[in-house]
This record gives C-alpha cells, structure tokens and sequence, in this order.
C-alpha cells in the first residue's frame, strides 16, 4: 500500500534519510523505531509529503506522490497523522475538530461529517466530550480526538509519531488501546513508538533505524529477543 524505494533526504550536509527501501502491505503494521535523531520523524513526514525528499519515489496505494498542487492536497488525505503534540484547533469543540475536515476537504454534507464524527468519537471513548474545546480534557482525551479526527478523512494509512510520549503515564495505555483496535480492525500503521508492549501486542513488524539508515527489520518478538545487528542490540539494551 506504501511503497518507499531508494528514498534520500538532505538537511544541509546531513544525509537524514539514506537509501531507505520499505514496503508497507494492506492491513500491516509496521513499528519503526531507533535512536534519538535516526530520522524515523522525517520518515514519517517525507511519507505524507510534510517534507520533500531529495531521491527516491513513494507511492500510495500505487499512486506517486507528486511535488504540490491539488493531487497532493488528495493524496495527503489518504494518510491520516497523528502527532506527539496533539494539534487540536483550540478554538473549536471537539466535535468540529473532527468533523472539519470531511466538510472542506472531503466535501461531505455536514449533518452526515457530524453524524459520522459522533461515531468517532464512540469509537475512541470521548463520546461525552463532544461539545467541549480541547483544553478542557486530558491529554490523553485530545490524542483520542486527533485520532478521531485523521480517522474522519478516511485515511488509507494512519502514521503516528510518538503519540504518547507527551502524555502522563495513566493515560498511554487509553491511547494505546485505542490504536491496538484500529491495527485489529485492518487499518495499515506506521508507529514511531518506544512502547514495546504495542509492538509485540499490534506490530507484524519492527523496523529498527539508525542513522538514516533502516538497519534491521524483523517480527517484533524476533527483534526484542534475538536482534541481529549490534547496534539494535546497543540499543535495547538501553530501553529495556
Ligand atoms: P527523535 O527520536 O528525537 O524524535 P527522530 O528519529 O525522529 O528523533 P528526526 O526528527 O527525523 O529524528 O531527525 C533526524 C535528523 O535530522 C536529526 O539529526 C535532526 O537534528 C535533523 N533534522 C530534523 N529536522 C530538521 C530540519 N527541519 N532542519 C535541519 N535538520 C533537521
Ligand atoms: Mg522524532
């Protein structure tokens, strides 16, 4: 469904992104972790063209990311992104943060956006929320909503960049269970995360980078327990 080859990304005299090959299938999920600075955030941000890249093609679903214009604006739709910040439109209630964007960019009528982001909202677990403005919830609520709100635009694939790493500890697993449903339920992720407990409960995949590089890939069991290159094992033992 996404499809990376020989994908090179500069800043500057830095090679952040190096040759990366990698090919995300219907329904996988694939956990992408690595070191501070090893560019698993410009992976993601290259994926939906929040930062061009210098070599290299991605394809969605089998269509080129082109360079702007209006195909991109469609394109982009197709890739739901969810953040460490959470990114809420502050002066909008929860209900209009998620029913927004089917309106102007999907073109939906309104009642049916509202109706179908009522149902979002159930699905993630802040129902009750709806009528609320952003600072008024936990954090771990506002990254419910923000997965809400991408799941309205009916991405192809969902990305997520440290979802929970901003978030107090009571609250990670709220988030995490809500994206364990969505990897049950087939939709296709790339989850930059340090949580090791989603990788083994939701990832077909761990995708180790270090250095721009992806230097290893393997099933998340396989990795934690047995991983092959030295520098994935420097780092696990560092995290675990
Ligand atoms: P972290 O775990 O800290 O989030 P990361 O793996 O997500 O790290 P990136 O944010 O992708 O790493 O950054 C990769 C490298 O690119 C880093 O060395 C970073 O300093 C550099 N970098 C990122 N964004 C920019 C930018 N806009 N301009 C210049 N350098 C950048
Ligand atoms: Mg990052």
């Amino acid at each position: 469904l996404v499809r990376l080859s020989g994908v090179d990304k500069w800043f500057g005299e830095l090679h952040v992104l190096q040759d990366i090959d990698l090919e995300i299938g219907r329904g996988e999920v694939v956990v992408v972790i690595g070191p501070s600075g090893s560019g698993k955030s410009t992976l993601c941000r290259a994926i939906n063209r929040l930062e061009p890249i210098d070599n290299g093609e991605i394809t969605i679903d089998g269509a080129l990311l082109p360079e702007e214009g209006k195909e991109l604006a469609r394109l982009r739709a197709d890739v739901g992104m969810v953040f460490q910040s959470f990114n809420l439109f502050a002066h909008k209630t929860v209900l209009e943060n998620v029913a927004l964007g089917p309106v102007k960019v999907r073109k939906k009528p309104k009642a049916e956006a509202d109706r179908r982001a009522r149902e979002l909202l159930e699905r993630v677990g802040v129902a009750s929320q709806a009528d609320k403005y952003p600072a008024q919830l936990s954090g771990g609520q506002q990254q419910r909503v923000a997965i809400a709100r991408a799941l309205a635009m009916e991405p192809k694939v969902m990305l997520f960049d440290e979802p929970t790493s901003a978030l107090d500890p009571e609250m990670i697993n709220e988030v995490l269970d809500v994206m364990v449903g969505l990897a049950k339920d087939g939709m296709t992720m790339v989850v930059v995360t340090h949580e090791m407990g989603f990788a083994r409960r939701a990832a077909n995949r761990v995708v180790f980078m270090d250095g721009g590089k992806v230097v290893e890939t393997a099933e998340p069991e396989t990795f934690f327990t047995n991983p092959q290159s030295d520098r994935a094992k420097d780092f696990l033992s560092k995290i675990l």
